[in-house]
């Protein structure tokens, strides 16, 4: 928890600070917007808020888009955010490969770059990779490092996200590695990093189901199961940053072996690696199953499912849908969402499964009462990932300056 002795000093400058950046904050959510609207929602003096907006513009972080209706007298001049002021990038590293996205201040991508490596490969390796690709995506984007505000990484695992530490990512076979500290050594800017369900969340916050509610879970499916909890807004991190391993919440004791050492882990029996253990166990008895020299992935049991009723698939996905719902309720029961936004690369068999998952997560405690959780499938896509990666640097930007300990390149004007 942050104490009162980070927290800057009050002073003449960081009243100033914090004023703008309330400004600048107020401009990027609510723009197109007039100095009038700014000042009532901050509470500020139309003077003081004239006069940082005045700044804003001659330094080109807001723009002016026209003019409100009046009800009477002069038209009101209306600002917008300049999301193109600068540059960001979002990183997600995967098992095998590295994506990079050189995005504007709004977190839509312009421009996207891949870089493979073998599955297994040791930290320095791919840190080498990514100071690599970065310079490949900007030199691909004929954009000037100067452009470039901040850096955001995305990896599985647990992360601790005010160190920017990957503290073990099972995925990459990762341990204590400062991966922000790595990358900065290379360029003059702050890099973040944080578990890549986080970063989604912040995405979906930014632009999906989030633009209209501010609490909310997002749970992902694939490979694994990981979660995060948006809190009125903001993430919950827990003590380490750690918070929603609830893929790693038991629900079978004695059951399947999980990577992280404990039993019966719901991500062993409702994620890809649930499709692969129990697949091959149950071949045997689906001889003629479309499955028989499959990877079990969630497209190929989809495909088998969709395309010929395969009775295996549609008997994995099932299984996996009933254990997700028994994971869905001990979820509702802890944390009492209002919705769950569900993501990741399983949601391609989501027809298959998620009744199954739903009807089952509705018998919860809540139930009793008639309250329901709503469960709600992210729109957003794959890019998603790489946007809020690209987050993870821009909310820092632009977060109020009162803490000491923020590291984020000061806009200076
Ligand atoms: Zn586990």
């Amino acid at each position: 928890m942050r104490k009162l002795a980070d927290i800057r000093t009050g002073n003449k400058q960081l009243i100033k600070d914090l004023n703008r950046s309330l400004v600048i904050e107020t401009i990027r959510n609510k723009g197109p917007i007039s100095r009038t609207d700014i000042s009532h929602i901050l509470n500020l003096g139309l003077s003081t808020v004239t006069y940082i907006v005045d700044d804003l513009l001659n330094n080109g972080l807001v723009i002016e888009t026209g003019e409100a209706d009046s009800s009477g007298g002069r038209r009101p001049v209306l600002f917008e955010f300049n999301h193109k002021f600068g540059y960001t990038i979002g990183i997600k590293i995967e098992v095998n490969h590295i994506i990079f996205a050189l995005t504007d201040l709004n977190a839509n991508i312009v421009v996207k770059h891949i870089t493979s490596f073998p599955e297994g490969e040791k930290a320095p390796q791919v840190i080498s990779l990514i100071t690599e690709g970065i310079k490949d995506l900007m030199s691909l984007a004929d954009i000037s490092f100067e452009k470039l505000l901040g850096i955001g990484i995305a990896v599985s695992g647990h992360v601790n996200g005010k160190t920017g530490t990957v503290i073990r990512s099972s995925l990459l076979g990762w341990t204590n590695v400062d991966l922000s500290k790595e990358i900065e050594k290379h360029f003059n800017l702050p890099v973040y990093v944080d578990n890549d369900v986080n970063a989604y969340a912040l995405a979906e916050l930014a632009k999906g189901y989030g633009r209209t509610h501010d609490s909310f879970i997002c749970l992902s499916i694939g490979e694994g199961i990981g979660t995060s909890i948006v809190n009125e807004g903001k993430l919950y991190y827990g003590h380490q940053g750690g918070a929603g391993e609830f893929g790693h919440t038991i629900i079978q004791v004695n059951g399947y072996l999980c990577h992280c050492g404990q039993r019966g882990c719901l991500e062993m029996y409702a994620s890809n690696k649930f499709l692969r253990k129990e697949g091959k166990l149950l071949i045997s008895q689906f001889p003629d199953s479309a499955l028989r020299s499959s990877s079990f992935s969630f497209d190929e049991v989809y495909q088998a499912a969709a395309l010929f009723r395969d009775p295996l698939a549609l008997e994995l996905l099932k299984r996996a849908g009933e254990y997700l719902g028994v994971g869905l309720i001990n979820m509702i029961n802890s944390l009492n969402p209002e919705t769950i936004v569900l993501v990741g690369e399983g949601m391609i068999a989501q027809e298959f499964f998620l009744p199954y998952a739903i009807e089952t997560a509705n018998r919860n405690f809540f139930a009793k009462g008639g309250y329901e959780t709503t469960f709600y499938v992210s729109e957003l896509g794959n890019d998603a990932w790489l946007m809020g990666a690209a987050l993870l640097a821009i909310k820092h930007l632009f977060e109020p300056p009162i803490y000491k300990d923020s590291k984020a390149k000061s806009i200076s004007l």
